[in-house]
């Protein structure tokens, strides 16, 4: 780790962001973060000093670990008193699993974990990178007019917005606005300043920040389709080795009314298996109540995700199955808002 005077932590994990094009044969390499001033020297304009931390190996974002994220976790909490806010350089392909994963495994947060990437390597002349980069330091070093963070929150910045990363999720695979919230306004938008959304960034509790780096990923997700066979259902629901599956469902809820794949619920559920009904559609909420085919999978067990994404609901999860091997302890509190991710 090389050490500055400063109050951000920047943490590059790998992923586009900090490649560089080799003048030798022009492929994307990853440059030195130790350089970075030079290859950002907008840094050096905030009254703030920069330390940063590379991660060996860095990795394409697609081969994120939970290993990964407990990592990330350990090394926030031991810098935790050194730093007023942290950037963590993502991939973009996987970023909003991460932000969704950290934010239920950091507890009684109280700085910025703000998370960037970008769609074009720092080292390209037409790059995202250094705006994304440039912004998310601003952010992770703002306070207010007491001291405290003015956004306590793990986050991701990307394209002038400011994302609560557990309502995140990447919509782009090519344009810079990759990263959209559908259910939540953006906490901040940068322009000519950056303006926060300050009635809706969570305040802290107060209490004392820790981190949980138990995990358990016995997850299966069975998105539900036209077509659908019962064998594939089957083998999804009743699985030996998956504790929990998240639904992904139609509309606002709703799935296949015939009889075989609600028996195949119904046995899922009976074997004690945690079922959670998350929404297809970007936008809106699980709504058991209002349709037949719904109001089945609510008798059959299935608990509501509201407007949780996938990438949350699977976050959420890890952290909740980790915390006991008690399935009725997790189905307890997946309902619950833990860290901002449901509207209730
Ligand atoms: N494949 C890259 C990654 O997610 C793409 C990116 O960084 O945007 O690591």
């Amino acid at each position: 780790m090389t050490k500055a005077r400063g109050s951000v932590l920047l943490i590059y994990t790998g992923g586009t962001i900090g490649m560089k094009e080799d003048a030798a044969d022009q492929a994307l390499r990853p440059f030195d973060f130790s350089s970075l001033m030079q290859e950002v020297p907008e840094l050096g304009k905030f009254a703030l000093g920069i330390d940063s931390y590379t991660f060996e190996p860095l990795i394409d974002s697609s081969d994120i670990e939970p290993g990964m994220w407990r990592k990330l976790a350990e090394l926030i909490r031991d810098n935790y008193d050194s730093y007023d806010g942290f950037v963590v350089l993502h991939g973009t392909d996987t970023m909003s699993y991460s932000a969704s994963a950290l934010s239920f495994m950091l507890e009684n947060l109280d700085k910025p974990v703000i998370f960037t990437g970008s769609q074009l390597p720092i080292g390209r002349p037409r790059t995202d990178g250094k705006e994304n980069l440039i912004s998310s330091v601003e952010i992770a070093g703002s306070r207010e007019a007491d001291g405290s963070a003015t956004v306590p929150e793990v986050c991701i910045f990307f394209n002038d917005l400011l994302l609560r990363g557990n309502r995140s999720t990447k919509v782009d695979a090519s344009g810079f606005e990759a990263f959209r919230s559908p259910n939540l306004p953006p906490l901040a938008e940068a322009g000519i300043d950056i303006r926060y959304n300050r009635d809706i960034i969570l305040r802290p509790s107060g209490q004392t920040f820790g981190i949980k780096t138990k995990l358990d990923t016995s997850v299966s997700i069975l998105k539900v389709h036209p077509g659908i066979t019962q064998r594939v259902v089957e083998d999804i629901l009743l699985g030996s080795g998956t504790r929990a599956v998240i639904m992904e469902t139609f509309g606002c809820g709703n799935a296949p009314s015939r009889q075989w794949f609600l028996d195949i619920v119904r046995e899922s559920s009976a074997r004690g298996k945690v079922l959670l009904n998350v929404t297809q559609c970007p936008r809106g909420f699980v709504n058991m109540d209002l349709y037949a085919t719904g109001k089945a999978l609510k008798g059959a067990g299935v608990l509501s995700g509201g407007d949780i994404t996938t990438e949350s609901a699977l976050g959420k999860l890890f952290v909740l199955m980790g915390e006991s091997d008690d399935n009725e302890y997790v189905k307890a509190h997946l309902e619950d808002n833990l860290r901002g991710e449901i509207s209730k």
